[in-house]
């Protein structure tokens, strides 16, 4: 039995890698199209989120306020049921929330 050459073994060779490359990047495409379809609806989802915290909070009466700071935010009022912000606490309510006094709403 003859011998393939190295020459056609060689084409061979370059003919399986060329392949694997293109079913990679073929999957690779299709990974990035399904992330992509993903992102879509989680921002989707985020905005009709949004939407419907908007409405809730429009329609709340803030009724309740408590002081809190949140990570990266200055201290702010935010209504207990709703969590929208309202305003900025008074000298005396930031006072009694940073050293926790009676007064205090701290909750955090
Ligand atoms: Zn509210």
């Amino acid at each position: 039995m003859e011998q393939p050459d190295d020459d056609f073994l060689e084409k061979a060779e370059a003919r399986r890698i060329a392949a694997q490359e293109a079913a990679d990047q073929k999957e690779r495409l299709k990974e990035e199209e399904e992330t992509k379809k993903k992102a879509i609806n989680i921002h989707k989802d985020i905005d009709n989120l949004q939407k419907e915290l908007n409405d809730l909070q429009e329609s709340c009466k803030h009724t309740d306020a408590v002081i809190k700071q949140r990570p990266g935010d200055t201290v702010k009022k935010y209504c207990v049921a709703c969590d929208k912000y309202l305003n900025y606490p008074t000298e005396q309510e930031l006072k009694d929330y940073l050293y926790g006094n009676d007064r205090s709403t701290r909750k955090d």
